[in-house]
């Protein structure tokens, strides 16, 4: 799957998990899920979602932050076995939601950062500002990642949940690729088995181009009117 199909698919999977979710606990975490954990939720569940393909040079996350995300790229695909393998693992999921979990323990401003950066990658994988001149695009894209993270701050949303949707996303991204003839060793390192081999539609093919993304652009907007109390939250007339 592109990245755009990638990101799509984690804001999709978090809407759709926030039912299953909200009010509930699990493992002493409580789920406290307003508009702002759903939109929060969604964007970090996108940015998660191609944290998988750090490991490779071409790909969106590589490309976000220039030097930062090219030196990180290097080191995972180094630590992680080259492209596709460790990285597309569930230990990496686990890793990865707990890393973050634990960031979120140790520093309230240190989440905001992670935040800030998350939803950077999310905006460009979405393809905001994604044009040919680079350096709007890269304005564009930074501005409207301040603005949205700032706004969420502003709205009080709550990340003691962080950890779970970064792990999920990654485990959508696996999903993702496992949906797209891509093998994903899932049990690395243990076994180098890939899942869902050979099964599946083309990467950037006309399925996925005309069926998968269209379906989850629209599966976002059913989500919306399903999940968010429009009548609360629009202007009274
Ligand atoms: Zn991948």
């Amino acid at each position: 799957m592109m990245g755009h199909a990638h990101a799509l698919s984690g804001i999709v999977g978090w809407m759709a998990v926030v039912p299953l979710l909200d009010g509930h606990e699990f493992f002493g975490l409580r789920f406290d899920l307003g508009p702002g954990e759903i939109v929060a939720g969604s964007l970090v569940c996108a940015g998660a979602a191609l944290i998988p393909d750090l490991d490779a040079k071409s790909s969106t996350i590589t490309q976000t932050y220039g030097v930062v995300t090219r030196g990180l790229s290097a080191a995972f695909n180094w630590i992680f076995g080259g492209h596709r393998n460790g990285t597309h693992s569930l230990l990496f999921a686990l890793l990865m939601g707990g890393l973050t979990q634990a960031l979120a323990l140790w520093s309230e401003l240190a989440v905001q950062i992670f935040v800030f950066l998350l939803l950077g990658i999310a905006f460009n994988g979405l393809g905001l500002g994604n044009d040919k001149n680079r350096l709007a695009s890269e304005v564009i894209n930074a501005m409207g990642t301040a603005a949205v993270t700032l706004a969420l701050y502003a709205s009080g949303v709550n990340y003691a949940w962080i950890g779970v949707a970064v792990a999920f996303g990654c485990l959508l991204h696996f999903a993702g690729d496992m949906a797209t003839e891509l093998g994903v060793p899932l049990l690395w390192p243990a076994s180098k088995y890939r899942f869902g081999r050979n099964i599946g539609f083309t990467t950037d093919g006309k399925v996925e181009r005309n069926i998968v993304t269209p379906g989850l652009t629209i599966a976002i907007l059913l989500l919306s009117f399903y999940l968010f109390p429009w009548p609360e939250l629009l202007p009274q007339a």
